[in-house]
């Protein structure tokens, strides 16, 4: 059996941190079972869909390398929830109910007045024939609801939270089309896992208890039967995981976290790589590390290692796992990204210094100058006046050669011999490894600004 799974958002806004995490998973559990990965937009809600929220969660997919095998749309689907619907109306599994949402609102407040749970009351089941007329001759519509086994224990085994159980009893029956006609979540998400054959259903642990009222609706439709029903295994189909909540590093749903998303990350000189080095491991037992190879991500990817806890997400590991990633990264990785100009070796003598490729800008001005130098003591300058004088580049190191040869002649050592070297050089304190940077300031560059921090 092909592992199938699916990653599900309603376009009614950007991917956030969060999102993607689930993108991620979904993809890693079809990539690790050599299954099929697809990207399903629920867009039953017509007003608050967007297509550039489409497009959007593409790019951001693609950006982040979470390649859909397919991608599927519930607005083109719509006949399918109808047909489903019209079967399940058929065999009495959905009924009409006419309450308003103030009505509806007002008896929750009276069973919690009571200490009741507010289970919706089944009122709508008690209406006659001549009840339904009279309202609809009043011009209200019904909105619809899936009527529940109040008799079942719902149970499951959670491929991350364990064995599962429900009372149907202490579930309301869910509303899965409004008056006007258009479709919640609920239905049209459970006909569209049976009709593409979804295995798996990996999502937010937000999700459980519709994972309860959806389990239903499975056994429902399989009872009608759906003409598309692609489901492999008809009586356990799919099986169901529910991840834990991301959370902020201060252990609370943060504001923050539900806009955070690739532009942001892309803003900050975050690598995809490193967010998805974060994301595959965050909240399981296994550590994070600035691992690049996916397959490697993949190999270890299971279930099993998931956490139930909620999962601290902290930006600072983000870019401690970021910073580690860019100093693995190659020139042919990065050189479009790069300040025009900036070679190989570059690169390569800049690189350990950066947290972000995007730095390399700075670093660069290093090499293109000007360089501001700092005032330096009469000593000093005539110790770059010799340094100028031996300055050779005919052998294959010639920040050693210079460094070596200096020595020998002043006496100095440590901070004293390269201190004035780096500033008179670079005009910095700190930064790239002499030896890598001197070759690519060349040799004209590097007497040049000997000579003028000399005086
Ligand atoms: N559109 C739903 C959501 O974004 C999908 C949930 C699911 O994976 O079934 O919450």
């Amino acid at each position: 059996m092909t592992t199938i799974t699916r990653f599900a958002p309603s376009p009614t806004g950007r991917l956030h941190v969060g999102n993607i995490r689930t993108a991620l998973h979904n993809w890693m559990l079809a990539r690790k079972n050599f299954g099929k990965f697809l990207l399903r937009i629920d867009d039953t809600d017509a007003e608050r869909s967007k297509e550039e929220y489409v497009d959007a969660i593409r790019a951001d997919l693609a950006w982040l390398g979470i390649e859909p095998d397919g991608e599927e749309r519930q607005s083109l689907r719509l006949d399918r929830y109808e047909a489903a619907f019209e079967k399940l109306k058929a065999a009495g599994h959905v009924y009409p109910a006419y309450e308003t949402a103030q009505e509806l609102e007002l008896k929750r407040k009276i069973q919690l007045g009571r200490g009741k749970p507010p289970i919706y009351d089944r009122a709508a089941l008690k209406l006659t024939d001549e009840d339904r007329a009279a309202k609809e001759a009043e011009g209200i519509s019904p909105h619809w609801r899936f009527k529940l086994d109040h008799e079942e224990i719902i149970d499951w085994e959670d491929g991350v939270r364990g064995p599962q159980k429900f009372d149907a009893a202490q579930l309301s029956d869910p509303v899965i089309r409004r008056a006007d006609g258009s479709w919640l979540y609920m239905l049209p998400s459970a006909v569209d896992d049976i009709e593409m054959g979804i295995t798996d259903v990996l999502r937010g642990e937000d999700h459980v208890s519709n994972t309860a009222v959806q389990k239903q609706m499975f056994d429902a439709l399989h009872a009608v039967g759906l003409d598309h029903d692609t489901c492999p295994v008809h009586d356990a189909c799919p099986h169901f995981a529910h991840e834990a909540l991301l959370v902020g590093r201060e252990g609370k749903l943060s504001k923050r976290l539900g806009s955070l998303g690739c532009d942001a990350f892309r803003e900050r000189g975050i690598e995809p790589d490193a967010i998805i080095a974060l994301l595959a491991r965050l909240g399981t037992s296994l550590p994070v590390e600035p691992i690049r190879d996916r397959q490697e991500l993949l190999n270890s990817f299971d279930l099993e290692t998931f956490g139930r806890a909620p999962a601290k997400f902290d930006d600072t590991e983000l870019d401690r796992i970021n910073t580690a990633m860019v100093h693995q990264m190659d020139y042919s990785e990065v050189k479009d990204r790069l300040p025009e100009g900036m070679g190989e070796d570059a690169w390569h003598a800049i690189r350990p210094n950066l947290e972000t490729v995007g730095g390399a800008q700075d670093y660069w001005k290093i090499v293109t100058g000007p360089i501001e130098l700092p005032e330096f003591s009469d000593e000093d300058r005539e110790y770059l006046a010799q340094a100028a004088q031996v300055l050779d580049f005919s052998g294959d190191d010639p920040w050693h050669a210079l460094t070596g040869a200096l020595k020998e002649k002043t006496g100095r050592k440590g901070k004293a011999l390269f201190l004035p070297l780096r500033q008179a050089l670079t005009g910095q304190n700190s930064g790239p490894d002499m030896g890598e940077l001197l070759p690519v300031l060349g040799e004209d560059v590097a007497r040049r600004r000997l000579e003028r921090a000399a005086g």
